[in-house]
């Protein structure tokens, strides 16, 4: 059965949850699907552990909601996950988890958008159809890790490939006598002033930054 609805929010990772929150305020009804099984998806399951936010707090606060002030100035992953968590709870966000959007279409004769979701929970058999007056894509632009078809890599020699996505802790690592990291953007950066700032410090670790 198709779902009518006036506003579709694709994604609850922080923007997701902004624009729920600020329709809420205004009375505006919405539906919010959300892939994973929880919201912030990238916070929870796609960040380092030791990862702090890179910019002070109150640059990266939702509206209407500060962060504690207590909290220091560049709060940690755990402290962003708590703050997400009492966002949602306090703008009663329910969104509609397990549920990937596959396909959206733009009906020019009724102003809709007719869009495709799959149940993840239910096994992935079972397909929502959802009409909506407005789409929200709140997917993000960090939450697919994707390693470039590069030249040699599938063949490595040298041991595991790991896109900075699944990279947990340095401990994983100790004891390796030589890593490269390769990257586009700042986690690679990061990775490397962090990593040498460890008890183990790599013999070599290398930075290339190439665009790709
Ligand atoms: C390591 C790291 C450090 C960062 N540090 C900072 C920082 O210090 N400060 C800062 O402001 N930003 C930082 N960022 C940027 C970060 O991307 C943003 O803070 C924020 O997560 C972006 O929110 P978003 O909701 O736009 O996207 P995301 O957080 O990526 O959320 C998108 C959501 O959409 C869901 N989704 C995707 N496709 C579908 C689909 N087809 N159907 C249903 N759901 C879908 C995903 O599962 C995800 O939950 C960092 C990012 C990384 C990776």
């Amino acid at each position: 059965m198709t779902e009518k609805v006036l506003v579709l929010i694709v994604g609850a990772g922080p923007s997701g949850l902004a624009v729920a929150a600020c329709l809420g305020e205004h009375g505006v009804p919405y539906h919010i699907v959300e892939r994973e099984d929880c919201s912030a998806s990238l916070w929870r399951k796609r960040t380092y552990d030791r990862l702090k936010l890179h910019l002070a707090k109150e640059f990266c606060e939702l509206p209407r909601m500060s962060h504690p002030s207590d909290a220091p100035k560049y709060i940690t992953r755990e402290q962003f996950v708590r703050y997400v968590d009492d966002y949602v709870e306090r703008f009663n966000i329910l969104p509609r988890y397990s549920t990937s959007v596959e396909s959206c279409e733009y009906d020019e004769a009724s102003g809709r958008w007719d869009v495709r979701a799959r149940d993840l929970a239910d096994g992935g058999g079972r397909v929502a159809e959802y009409t909506t007056r407005f789409l929200v894509v709140a997917t993000g632009e960090n939450c697919e890790g994707v390693i470039p078809d590069i030249p040699g890599l599938r063949d490595f020699p040298a041991g595991e490939v790991v896109h900075s996505s699944s990279y947990k802790s340095w401990k994983n690592y100790a004891g390796k006598r030589e890593s490269w990291w390769l990257g586009v953007a700042t986690l690679a950066w990061r990775l490397h002033m962090i990593l040498p700032t460890m008890e183990w410090k790599p013999p070599w670790l290398s930075v290339a930054r190439c665009m790709l």
